[in-house]
């Protein structure tokens, strides 16, 4: 077992959970099972600890409304837990509104759902990885983070939450809501079975969608990273990594426009995962570093550069045993090999140390929209066509003497 750190406690969570109220422009429930209305931030359930940490702020957010991941409130709903920021507004519901403003900064809070089987650490951990994840790259689209547990009733009520949304939104309807979520193969039941069968490891999430109905859509299976007494060798930091990664999805997606737009300049997968990958470890990392992060508690043997590393390994491995003379440009989700993620995180990383760590955001996506396509818009970027640079990533990856220029990559980690 190893030892931790216990650097903020579950009490001190609850507390600053509930610290001050935010602005709920959401519309009028019209039952017990829609929509949120966290206008009040009555602690009924915390405790009386008076624990106070002051968490320094070294970034400088790229959030207009979001400063802080310990500004944020969870309500215990009776059938599941809910979080919104005390910072921010949730979005008021408008799709098109929302539609026509896809891409540009709105400020809004995120929403997290947790089924109520899930432990209490959960749903705070999962809210303030969110939010310092939103204050690092900013909050564009209404974000909802849905936490599924391994209990099959807690999630039946946790569906019955999701579909009077969707409902009421003019998404779906009651029954191809539900049908949905019964599936295994997608939305809530997928989570729920990958929370029974993991037990005590990490999360398995998405970014769902959706463009189409003007925010951005998270599921998750259980992150029992996130749990003190069930997890004896937990590294919260990965679930944290998760987060990130999945919300990255959700800059990428709020960067490529509406409508058709969106598929002409569609990354390739690797670039997909690989960016979200790459900019979730390095930006969690530096979240963690700066304090904007605290986690429930730090663990000893979690080192991102070690994390590089073995994905450096894993992918050249997985590239030799699972899809011989596949190259970076051959990895997909359709195929068998698993190099996709680390791989392409390392083709992201390349392409930071070579050409500046700010490009892929400031540069590449940024400007996406406006081309024609991506590799346009990759060329514009980094001055070098996608044919070149998979030329130049193959040698990278496979000659010996670019050993040193991995080493200062890890270096940089
Ligand atoms: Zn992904």
């Amino acid at each position: 077992m190893k030892n931790k750190s216990i650097v903020l406690s579950l009490s001190f969570m609850m507390l600053v959970s509930f610290c001050s109220s935010a602005v709920v422009t959401e519309e009028t429930p019209t039952s017990t099972l829609t929509e949120e209305t966290p206008t009040t931030m009555q602690d009924t359930t915390s405790t009386t600890s008076t624990t106070s940490t002051t968490m320094p702020m070294k970034n400088i957010s790229k959030s207009d409304t979001l400063t802080n991941t310990d500004s944020f409130f969870c309500e215990d709903k009776g059938n599941y837990v809910y979080c919104a920021s005390s910072e921010a507004a949730v979005a008021p519901y408008n799709h098109t509104d929302l539609q026509l403003k896809w891409g540009v900064k709105k400020g809004y809070s995120p929403e997290v759902f947790c089924a109520s089987d899930l432990q209490d650490t959960i749903c705070p951990n999962v809210m303030s990885a969110l939010l310092a994840a939103m204050i690092e790259w900013g909050n564009y689209e209404p974000v909802e983070y849905w936490v599924i547990g391994p209990g099959k009733e807690a999630t039946l009520k946790l569906v019955e939450i999701n579909c009077e949304r969707r409902k009421n939104r003019g998404h779906m309807t009651m029954v191809e809501c539900t049908n949905k979520h019964a599936n295994e193969n997608s939305w809530f039941e997928f989570y729920r079975l990958e929370s029974e069968k993991n037990g005590s490891v990490s999360a398995s999430a998405a970014h769902v969608g959706h463009d189409e109905w003007g925010f951005h859509l998270f599921n998750s299976s259980s992150p029992n990273e996130f749990t003190l007494d069930k997890c004896e060798s937990c590294e919260p930091e990965v679930d944290i990594r998760i987060i990130f990664h999945e919300y990255f999805h959700g800059v990428q997606s709020s960067f490529k426009g509406v409508g058709e737009i969106r598929s002409a300049v569609r990354e390739p997968d690797w670039f997909i995962e690989g960016s979200a990958e790459y900019m979730a470890l390095i930006t969690s990392k530096k979240a963690i570093d700066s304090n904007l992060l605290v986690p429930l508690y730090i663990s000893e043997s979690y080192v991102a550069r070690d994390q590089m590393e073995r994905w450096l390994k894993e992918g050249k491995e997985s590239l030799s045993s699972d899809c011989p003379g596949s190259k970076l440009q051959d990895l997909n989700y359709g195929n068998q090999c698993n190099a996709m993620y680390s791989l392409g995180a390392w083709a992201v990383a390349y392409l930071a140390n070579e050409y500046g760590e700010d490009l892929l955001l400031e540069s590449l996506y940024a400007n996406l929209s406006q081309k024609p396509n991506f590799e346009v818009g990759f060329k514009d970027t980094y001055g070098i066509s996608l044919e070149e640079f998979y030329i130049d990533f193959d040698k990278f990856i496979t000659d010996p003497t670019f050993e040193p220029l991995i080493q200062e990559i890890l270096g940089n980690i």
